[in-house]
């Protein structure tokens, strides 16, 4: 859409709401196999990738998301070596799951190389993950990979599109089970689970299939501003328990962030009442709420 001569991008969260950047030049716009993709750069939030006309990263705000997708989980094991991230190709979560020193190996699976190409070549601060020696890349569609999984990882991070096209198999039960499989014992599953102020009926489907596959779900936000107001992400322990905090390894890691810290760890678990109504329907929420 132009404007006086004016590039906008602009995605719409409703049919009368949205986003909208003035683009300041277009890096990149092109077809994939499965999405459209496109890089630009704007003045206030450095480039942006978006596929299928949606914002998956803008340089300016992705900290908020990628680290609390990524240190929520591994700071609530109590000693996490194996991490599987599904989806992620703009390396984002990549790289702060790589920040921990118990990190051994990270199994990356994206179905879109087009995606990581994109990353490699237009965003350097999250593509940094890829020449990690950790890093197993795997070019593949992550419903493939878990199906013969077992007792393999420690953390599954799921950072995926929406529930649409290619991204629909990763919000399935079979998937879910697939992926509960796929863990170690004391495993945890993290996902992005949408908005739950935009999106509540994609958000109440995600927790209903969680609910039926794991035995204790539970759910934080963190507020992403450049995604459809507060982000949502699902919270699943294997074999059930609490959301723990590993005091020692966050000291020693020492890790700087801008968002996740341990206050943060915990309070992101406590949900506004239109979500916990979505998250938690009809369930006693005080002891679902319980975080420690
Ligand atoms: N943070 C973003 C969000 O919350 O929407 C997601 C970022 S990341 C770019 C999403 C990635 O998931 C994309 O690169 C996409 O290609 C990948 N993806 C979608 N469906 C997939 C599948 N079935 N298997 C593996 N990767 C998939």
């Amino acid at each position: 859409m132009t404007t006086y001569g004016r590039v906008e991008f602009s995605e719409f969260h409703s049919e009368s709401v949205g986003l909208i950047f003035k683009v300041e030049k277009i890096l990149l716009s092109k077809k994939s196999k499965f999405q459209d993709l496109m890089v630009f750069e704007t003045k206030s939030h450095g480039r942006v990738l978006t596929l299928d006309g949606l914002v998956m990263v803008t340089e300016k705000d992705e900290f908020i998301y990628h680290e609390m997708i990524a240190h929520v989980p591994l700071y609530s094991h109590p000693n996490p070596k194996k991490v599987l991230i599904i989806g992620g190709g703009d390396g984002g979560t990549a790289r702060e799951v790589l920040r921990h020193k118990s990190i051994e190996q990270v199994d990356m699976v994206e179905i879109d190389e087009e995606v990581i190409n994109a990353s490699k070549e237009f965003l350097p601060t999250m593509s940094v993950a890829f020449k990690d020696s950790r890093l197993n890349l795997i070019i593949g569609d992550g419903v493939e990979f878990v199906k013969d999984k077992k007792d393999e990882y420690d953390v599954i991070i799921i950072d995926s599109t929406d529930p649409i096209s290619i991204g629909e198999g990763l919000f399935t039960r079979k998937f879910y089970s697939d992926c509960k499989k796929a863990l170690k014992e004391g495993g945890i599953l993290v996902n992005q689970s949408e908005s739950p102020f935009y999106d509540p009926k994609w958000v109440e489907g995600i927790y209903d299939k969680l609910n039926d596959i794991f035995k204790v779900v539970k759910s934080y936000t963190a507020f992403c501003p450049t995604y459809p107001a507060i982000w949502s992400f699902g919270y699943c322990l294997k074999d059930g328990g609490e959301v723990k905090f590993n005091e020692e390894a966050y000291k020693s890691d020492n890790l700087e962030f801008k968002y996740y810290n341990k206050d943060i760890h915990f309070a992101s678990f406590s949900l506004p009442t239109f979500m916990k109504k979505i998250v938690y329907k009809g369930k006693e929420w005080e002891n679902i709420m319980r975080v420690n």
